[in-house]
């Protein structure tokens, strides 16, 4: 189990100020800080692994913070990724999420706000690693959520007294949206957990099965009331769990 004192962050952003005053607030709270002023020793930097977590700006010299994240995802390093960006770069935000970041804070952000962040990704992400090693201790048996009951040992889901077969694919997606429930889970995400590295298809495939899920799921599927789409963003699990066995 990881400690407080043994979690680097790594703060890639080249405004000498802000900089600055990100790690001095982070080594306040008893986190070990690396800093780079530009992308390419961000990247750099970030390849040896020692972060547990990097706070990456946008707009940087030398590579800018998107080919850094490209470059990190592309050669499979998984560290969690929180993009802070300035303000009217919504695109770019979006598609450091597509490209595989955890989260984005936009400038100008106070610092509880960044540490509830970042807190929330190093639980999520830390929960996810160890989901990972033995998912069924976390979501298992046979769960209750308003009108439906999922079945995790036999992969169904009973809807108003109507029982359907999960495929592989949608199960999977489902316990990652359950184990997330309440939280925006991205589509990268679920292109990452689910499909992995090796078979990766595109964005559009999560959206295939969503909807193959969300016909077994919803009553009405143009108005979801399980998993409901965050625009931009990804997918939540809305339902609250009422029982479990
Ligand atoms: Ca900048």
């Amino acid at each position: 189990m990881s400690t407080l004192t043994d979690t680097e962050i790594l703060v890639i952003e080249d405004e000498p100020d802000l900089r600055a005053g990100l790690q001095h607030n982070l080594e306040l709270e008893g986190y070990k800080v690396m800093v780079a002023a530009d992308g390419r020793e961000g990247l750099r930097r970030a390849r040896e692994g020692q972060a547990s977590l990097v706070l990456l700006d946008l707009m940087l010299p030398e590579m800018s913070g998107l080919e850094v994240l490209k470059h990190l995802r592309d050669t499979g390093h998984e560290t969690p990724i929180i993009i802070i960006s300035a303000k009217g770069q919504d695109r770019d935000k979006v598609q450091g999420l597509e490209l595989g970041a955890d989260d984005y804070l936009t400038k100008p952000f106070g610092l509880s706000e960044l540490l509830a962040r970042i807190r929330a990704v190093l639980r999520r992400t830390q929960t996810g690693a160890k989901a990972g090693a033995g998912k069924e201790a976390d979501v298992s048996g046979v769960m209750k959520f308003a009108n439906l009951t999922v079945d995790w040992r036999r992969f169904t889901v009973t809807r108003d007294e109507t029982e359907v077969q999960l495929s592989r694919y949608e199960a999977e997606i489902l316990r990652m949206l359950i184990e997330h429930r309440g939280e925006v889970v991205s589509r990268q995400d679920l292109l990452r957990k689910v499909w992995g590295y090796v078979h990766l298809p595109t964005t559009r495939t999560v959206d295939n099965h969503i909807a193959r899920l969300r016909k077994k799921l919803e009553s009405d599927v143009e108005n979801p009331v399980h998993v409901v789409t965050v625009h931009g963003l990804g997918y939540r699990f809305e339902s609250t769990l009422i029982e479990e066995s």
